[in-house]
């Protein structure tokens, strides 16, 4: 590896982790993604024209204050869409020769999360978090410090290859909100292959796990119960408790069954409600989640949860709504044809490959891995193996830099194989 790539890999995800921010936020990271693929002349588009239905979006406040505490970010482009909330951006590099479609994803938000100042290596050496509450602990400021570079690099080799190179710049991984939006809008409607990868996780130092599956489907609600208020004292009958509604609804959820056909998985995870203890509480807010090892386990599941919310209502009296903020279909790895090849050839790259990791957790890049495999394309998820100074979503998060020669070098020649002239 070329030293200046390690150095400008390092450089780009220091300057990232400094502009942490949490979905449908990232304006400056966007932004500056942006503005970096412009350089390298690449077809872009972002705003509107690449979303479609968002979900779980920041309030209209958030929005606004997150806006105005960037203070005047001058791009030499319109930004009001992203400045909306309509982040992310695509990146096209088409060489004008037939061939096939390779899209790569690298997911860009941090997370809810207020970084350490204590030894921490990003406050240390000054590239900590500017954002308050926002944190790449998970490192996807190494993913977009991956991207712009693999960009880059394979842009200087445009007139070596043949067919379509998508490089997506994802928000809102954090809580599975923003891949379903993007797949909406077609991006990956005409993809033969797709990459995507993780620094990080069970991969160990050195390590590209190439074959990573194991994503659960998974759907995240919100459910507002809605009561009336009385006095708990002169005349409760004449209250309807959304309390109670809400706290009989939390624990009879968490005795859904179980299915002999793979894991599931449900979780209250909050529970907000009343206003004063001498009332009855007219309003309750739960946050949950349901997931499954199948799409058929996760969707019987969330059936079940529906029917449990309304019949809670019903048992108080109460009436209900439901905001569904996420969600993302199940992904298995199964080795086929895509998966031995590619690492075969990473192996001949002088990587250190090993196979079939599962993530045990949700990524919503299955939605565009279903996009694809359902057209007769190919998928393939990494992950880029490092050592790690605490688990992933921890204030004191962070990964050997070194993690990211790994994953440049991972997408670039898998493209540039695919993609190679005469093959
Ligand atoms: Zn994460
Ligand atoms: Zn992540």
């Amino acid at each position: 590896m070329n030293n200046s790539i390690f150095e400008d890999l390092t450089r780009l995800r220091r300057e990232f982790h400094q502009c942490a921010e949490s979905g449908w936020l990232e304006f400056e990271t966007t932004i500056k993604i942006i503005a970096y693929l412009k350089k390298l002349g690449l077809d872009i588009k972002y705003g509107r024209e690449i979303h479609g239905q968002r979900q779980g979006l920041p309030s209209a406040e958030a929005i606004n204050s997150h806006r105005s505490s960037l203070g005047d970010l001058k791009p030499d482009f319109d930004a009001e869409e992203i400045l909306q909330g309509y982040t992310g951006a695509i990146g096209i590099l088409d060489t004008g020769r037939p061939g096939p479609t390779v899209a790569m994803r690298f997911d860009i938000d941090a997370n809810d999360i207020g970084e350490t100042a204590e030894e921490h290596r990003p406050s240390t050496e000054g590239f900590a978090s500017k954002n308050k509450n926002m944190m790449h602990a998970c490192g996807h400021d190494g993913h977009i410090a991956i991207g712009l570079k693999t960009a880059e690099y394979l842009v200087s080799k445009r007139e070596e290859l043949r067919g379509k190179l998508i490089f997506i710049f994802q928000p809102a991984e954090e809580g599975v909100r923003g891949a379903r939006s993007i797949v909406e809008r077609g991006a990956l409607d005409k993809v033969d292959f797709i990459l995507s990868g993780h620094v990080g996780f069970m991969g160990k130092e050195n390590e590209v796990i190439c074959g990573v599956g194991g994503f659960l489907a998974t759907n995240k609600l919100d459910v507002y119960f809605h009561g009336v208020s009385a006095h708990a004292g002169a005349n409760p009958e004449l209250g309807r408790n959304a309390l109670l509604a809400a706290a009989n609804c939390s624990i009879n959820l968490h005795t859904l069954t179980q299915y002999s056909g793979g894991m599931s998985r449900v979780n209250v995870g909050t529970l907000h409600a009343g206003t004063a203890r001498n009332a009855v509480a007219a309003e309750a807010k739960l946050e949950l989640e349901t997931r499954g090892e199948t799409q058929e386990i996760n969707e019987d599941l969330l059936r079940r949860t529906y029917d449990m919310i309304e019949a809670s209502a019903k048992m108080y009296g109460v009436t209900y709504d439901v905001t569904e903020v996420g969600s993302a279909p199940a992904y298995q790895y199964e080795r086929d044809e895509f998966s031995t090849y590619v690492q075969e050839l990473l192996k001949a790259r002088g990587l250190n490959i090993s196979e079939g990791a599962s993530l045990g957790g949700s990524e919503d890049v299955a939605y565009m891995f279903r996009e694809v495999m359902k057209n007769g394309g190919k998928a393939l998820y990494l992950v880029f193996g490092t050592k790690l100074t605490a688990l992933h979503h921890h204030p004191r998060f962070d990964f050997d830099e070194r993690a990211l020669e790994n994953g440049f070098k991972s997408y670039c020649e898998v493209a540039l194989d695919l993609l190679k002239l005469n093959k």
